[in-house]
């Protein structure tokens, strides 16, 4: 299931021309292939018979086999050119307008407050949507909507007939012969439930895509840990929160020793290399649920640990820089250690960009003191003093 799932996925995204138009022509051909049939069936019984308007009947049949004539075409020309990577804008355009006149023709002639008609309808704009690139979307909309408006006002005016296809009480609801019900339930099957199905299918990939973009926009494309924007929004929600239930937060601030020495002697893309490393050991060195590692700089990393108080955090900050003073750069002839100055600092009150600001300010006496070492506030009990009860 997980597989169909994913081949249908990758099919949805590409929204290539040909192969949209492949699917688009062959879902609808089987509709118009059943009502073409539809009243040839009618013909066997005189009672079946009387429903239909037979005028009426030859015209939209004239419009139907046409519609399924240019479908098929479509069909089998897109059949032939599906692998092409190309853009098909003529084909796009003929296959969307020949769809939509096909099912606008059969929404009118049928009525499509009474049927499932007006389903398929909103059906073929979910796979309108689904498959194509949204410039043809929009302006399928309008039309619709225009073409549905001028039908209401031609019904008001008296200048249009409903249902012009059936006689008067078919769709009323009255007179519901057993042939009619019978068809009802055909077109429904056939046509609603699948629409539905697709519905809820459109609605899975847009749920998958929505979330995907909702990743991109808190990643940091780089190293993959969060960036930012997302730090600064989760150190005031849980600024908030944190002092709401009276709990402790710490903040390190973590900048990577001489890091333009790497990129000079190096190379940019060793220096970026050297970043992704880092983002790795962040993310290994915290919690994942709780906490948040974000590169919110050039070479400046910044750790949002949850529930914690300043000792620990100070362990933190220690286990983080002696993991990367660790680490071995380089390649076999010859390699090279970078090393990190962390400030840690405890947010008071849930002001988080305070925290932020006194972590700053200790990472640079980090690197006054020498560099590759951790910088702490310390904290005296709170009774002490009235204020932040922060001295140095
Ligand atoms: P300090 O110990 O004082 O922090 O020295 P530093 O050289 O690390 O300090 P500085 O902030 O002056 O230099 C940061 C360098 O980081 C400059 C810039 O070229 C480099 N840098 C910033 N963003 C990136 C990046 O995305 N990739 C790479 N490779 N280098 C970057
Ligand atoms: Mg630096
Ligand atoms: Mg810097």
């Amino acid at each position: 299931m997980q597989e169909v799932l994913l081949w249908l996925e990758t099919w949805f995204r590409q929204k290539r021309d040909v192969v949209a138009c492949l699917v688009m022509s062959t879902m609808t051909l089987p509709m118009l292939l059943l009502f073409i049939f539809m009243p040839w069936f009618a013909l066997r019984h005189p009672e079946w018979r009387s429903i239909y308007v037979w005028n009426t009947v030859v015209m939209v049949q004239v419009v139907l086999v046409a519609c399924a004539l240019v479908l098929t075409g479509i069909a089998l020309f897109s059949w032939l050119r599906r692998f092409s990577q190309r853009d098909f804008p003529a084909l796009t355009a003929l296959t969307v307008c020949i769809s939509l006149t096909a099912i606008f023709t059969l929404n009118y002639s049928y009525g499509y407050k009474d049927s499932p008609l007006m389903l398929l309808g909103l059906g073929m704009m979910i796979l309108v949507r689904a498959l194509f690139k949204p410039k043809i979307y929009k302006p399928m909309v309008f039309v619709l909507l225009f073409l549905f408006g001028a039908a209401e006002v031609g019904f008001w005016t008296g200048s249009l007939s409903y249902a012009p296809i059936l006689r008067t009480p078919i769709y009323t609801g009255a007179d519901l012969l057993p042939w009619w019900s019978f068809w009802l339930r055909i077109i429904f099957v056939l046509i609603a439930l699948p629409m539905v199905a697709l519905f809820f299918i459109h609605g899975y990939f847009m749920r998958k895509e929505k979330r995907a973009l909702e990743q991109l926009a808190i990643t940091d494309s780089l190293t993959g840990i969060s960036n930012r924007s997302y730090f600064m929004a989760r150190l005031e929600i849980e600024g908030r929160r944190h002092a709401r239930k009276d709990l402790p937060m710490c903040i390190l601030m973590c900048d990577v020793d001489n890091f333009k020495r790497v990129n000079d002697a190096w190379g940019h893309a060793m220096g970026d290399d050297v970043l992704r490393a880092i983002g790795n050991i962040l993310n290994q060195s915290v919690r994942s649920h709780h906490d948040v590692a974000a590169r919110i700089g050039g070479e400046e990393f910044a750790v949002l640990l949850a529930n914690m108080h300043l000792p620990q955090a100070k362990r933190v900050a220690e286990k983080i820089r002696q993991h990367l003073s660790h680490h071995i750069f380089g390649n076999a002839e010859e390699s090279f250690q970078v090393t990190f100055s962390i400030g840690v600092a405890q947010v008071d009150n849930g002001d988080g960009a305070r925290g932020l600001k006194l972590a700053d300010d200790y990472l640079y006496k980090a690197k006054e003191e020498g560099r590759n070492r951790v910088a702490a506030m310390q904290l005296v009990p709170r009774a002490t003093f009235s204020d932040a009860a922060i001295v140095e």
